[in-house]
């Protein structure tokens, strides 16, 4: 059970590919239950298997000081029973048909999700709507589920980027915002939790109209919308729900210290480039989104080309912020050298290269080839049920359509020269992007 902390590290973009390939697309289909709840069905006849996932839109954007860690504690909760399926049942059940279940929670977004044979999907479709409206809470419960989330904790912490994750955050964002604190939580708040406070967590958060189902295997989307209806249907729960309008301005945000000293053995120094990146789903989002890439992440960016591979003045560059999130956020790419005194140099490269662009555009040839590698990763997460509904998830909350699942491509063939010209002067620039000297002790 997995926090965004636990994210994987140095996990670079595809490779270009110079093939030009489409996503495969299956037909997917919705409907939407009395309650609220979306279903969003995916039927792809070539797989055994099913991908079963209850997206919640709650995540540590919820979580207000006191209860912070509760989102991704409470995921751990929902593993530990109702009156029907009590104690390990999930698992138990899931297993006794060969599949797995786990689940992860986001700034956003927390996800069940179970991959199972299709004669596992009706004890699923029973056990998810039943855990959505009849939980157990009990201070037992929690005191022993606390337990492996102080592990988790501990464990994150001994890996030095995941520290950085975490003390980082604490210098970014103005007090208030969604995303101030790492979905991780604070272990001494944590420890603190009262199973009032996890059921009012529940209460708050847990309905079918702040969830959607997607579904994705050799299933038929009018079977999976009755079947929903007959679990999930009589789920009568309904929040009041209400997004945030009061969310701090993160443009003239300021750090609130320009240097870290992170307590690590490793003589690594970080210069971590944070700027505030567009809305997804927004006029400057993918321009954003492929200026951001063709400069920083691909593995053949210009700055990898140059600092890594090329004069050797850093080990790696790494994309540490998410590229889709539901309130303003930063986009963060982590600089990682040796700790070095001539360190300096770096950001003089480094804002060569965006003047460059701003000035000079880039060529078209090289627009091209982010194309045909963005095309070649959306057919490579076209081929599991998996990674298709995490696709189809990922565009029903952030661009509020799963139909633009596989939309990208189509996008990024529209942005032209002068729109990352506009974007390396806009977002780029001296005013918006802070940097923020991470220093071993
Ligand atoms: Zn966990």
């Amino acid at each position: 059970m997995n926090s965004k902390l636990m994210k994987p590290i140095f996990l670079f973009s595809a490779l270009i590919s110079y093939i030009s390939v489409h996503a495969v697309e299956y037909k997917s289909y919705s409907t939407v239950l009395k309650n609220g709840m979306k279903v969003i069905v995916c039927e792809k006849p070539d797989v055994h298997f099913t991908e079963f996932e209850v997206w919640y839109k709650t995540g540590s954007k919820d979580e207000v000081p006191g209860i912070r860690g509760m989102a991704h504690m409470f995921e751990h909760m929902m593993f530990r029973g109702t009156k029907k399926f009590p104690g390990n049942s999930i698992f138990d059940n899931v297993d006794k048909y060969g599949g797995s279940c786990n689940a992860y929670t986001d700034y956003d977004r927390t996800v069940y999700h179970e991959y199972v044979p299709e004669d596992a999907l009706e004890t699923v479709f029973d056990m998810e709507s039943d855990r959505m409206a009849n939980l157990v809470i009990s201070q037992e419960i929690l005191d022993t589920e606390r337990q492996v989330v102080g592990e988790e904790f501990r464990n994150g912490v001994n890996n030095w980027y995941q520290k950085l994750d975490l003390e980082r955050s604490k210098l970014l964002y103005p007090t208030g915002h969604p995303y101030e604190v790492s979905v991780i939580g604070y272990l001494e708040e944590i420890t603190q939790f009262t199973s009032k406070q996890c059921q009012d967590f529940y209460d708050k958060y847990y309905s079918p109209n702040n969830a959607y189902l997607v579904i994705v295997g050799n299933v038929k989307s009018q079977a999976m919308f009755d079947l929903a209806e007959k679990y999930f249907g009589k789920v009568t729960k309904q929040l009041d729900l209400k997004v945030r309008t009061d969310v701090p301005d993160i443009i003239s945000n300021k750090l609130k210290a320009p240097e870290l000293n992170l307590d690590y053995p490793i003589p690594v120094q970080v210069f971590s480039y944070i700027l505030p990146q567009p809305s997804a789903g927004s006029t400057e989002y993918y321009a954003f989104h492929m200026f951001k890439n063709l400069l920083f992440v691909g593995e053949n960016s210009i700055l990898q080309s140059r600092l890594v591979k090329k004069d050797h003045q850093a080990y790696a560059i790494q994309l540490a912020s998410e590229d889709e999130s539901m309130y303003s956020n930063y986009c963060i790419m982590d600089i990682i050298m040796q700790a070095f005194p001539g360190n300096a140099r770096v950001k003089k490269v480094i804002r060569e290269e965006i003047d460059r662009i701003a000035t000079d555009g880039v060529s078209q040839d090289l627009m091209n080839q982010f194309i045909t590698s963005t095309e070649a990763t959306e057919m490579m997460n076209s081929y599991s049920p998996e990674t298709i509904a995490q696709q189809l998830g990922i565009a029903e909350y952030y661009l509020h359509d799963y139909n633009k699942a596989y939309s990208e491509v189509d996008e990024l063939k529209k942005i032209t020269v002068a729109d990352l010209k506009n974007v390396a002067t806009k977002y780029f620039s001296t005013e918006r992007i802070q940097v923020l000297n991470v220093k071993p002790m």
